[in-house]
């Protein structure tokens, strides 16, 4: 198999340099941008794999970079901000980008969402050929045609609320959802109060599908920004 491609978009020196070291001392191969502009044209013409993106560049806002590329490709986007407001991953990610890193962030950091995004890629692309109505992760069967969903065996009891959340959940599985983008999809709006009681309906959610509710397997929590359902080996 082909070593992963990354393009890396980031106009410090000193990170890009740590991305590029890890990303050679861990068998990925990269491409670096240091400029948005440059970003969509390396995207373009060299069809990387995945793509590393620091939000504040010097000619276009990383976000604009985002949008530009998620109008002709599914590329999967790693934002890296500099900013810790919540406010820009989550600009970013109902943007288009599937995930996001802090600065300053340690190489395991780094490596561990490049190996969520893979396994991904390879879950997506493996639905794809097989075309199935049922989603396997874990312990956790979703027959969708039937629209039962199963732990361990057994039928577990949803509330349609809960099913929908868990649905959304497994078919974006790996990618962070932004509160914002659970209740568009849940609820067809978003209100303030969505949030409260999304938090709610995940509370109940995981008490019938998680083992221990408090150490979640299945169903990451990204406060003040929104969840991810995880590949469980
Ligand atoms: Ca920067």
């Amino acid at each position: 198999m082909n070593k992963p491609l990354i393009l890396v978009v980031e106009d410090d020196p000193p990170v890009r340099n740590l991305i590029t070291t890890t990303l050679k001392t861990n068998d990925y191969r990269y491409l670096v941008a240091a400029k948005g502009e440059e970003a969509i044209l390396e995207a373009s013409s060299h069809n990387p794999d995945i793509m590393l993106l620091d939000l504040g560049l010097p000619d276009i806002d990383g976000i604009e970079v985002i949008h530009n590329i998620r109008s002709w490709s599914n590329l999967p986007i790693i934002v890296i901000s500099a900013r810790s407001e919540d406010t820009d991953k989550i600009e970013a990610l109902d943007a288009g980008a599937d995930d996001y890193l802090t600065k300053p962030f340690s190489v395991e950091e780094l490596l561990a969402r490049l190996r969520v995004t893979q396994r991904r890629l390879s879950y997506m692309s493996a639905e794809r050929q097989n075309n199935s109505s049922v989603f396997v992760n874990g312990n956790l069967k979703i027959d969708y045609a039937a629209g039962c969903a199963y732990l361990n065996g057994e039928e577990l009891h949803l509330t349609p609320i809960e099913y929908k959340l868990l649905c959304l959940l497994s078919k974006n599985v790996g990618k962070v959802l932004t509160h914002t983008y659970i209740t568009q999809n849940i609820w067809g709006r978003s209100w303030e109060n969505d949030i409260a009681s999304q938090r709610v309906f995940m509370a109940t959610l995981r008490k019938k599908l998680e083992p221990s509710p408090d150490s979640p397997q299945y169903i990451q929590t990204h406060i003040g920004v929104g969840y991810r359902m995880m590949r469980v080996e």
